[in-house]
């Protein structure tokens, strides 16, 4: 997993899966324990690309 950042500055992880639809999906972690895949940022509620992550 990657640490990325929402254009808020809200962290969120990255998984990278390897069979699923889309190669990678943004995943809310709580003390390395994968939570939920996300697909809107849990903050400010913007859609989630990885090319909008940084
Ligand atoms: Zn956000």
């Amino acid at each position: 997993m990657q640490e990325r950042f929402c254009k808020c500055g809200h962290k969120l992880m990255v998984q990278y899966t390897l069979d699923g639809f889309l190669p990678w999906e943004p995943v809310i972690v709580d003390d390395s324990t994968v939570v939920s895949p996300v697909k809107v940022c849990p903050c400010c509620g913007t859609y989630l690309s990885i090319h909008f992550l940084r």
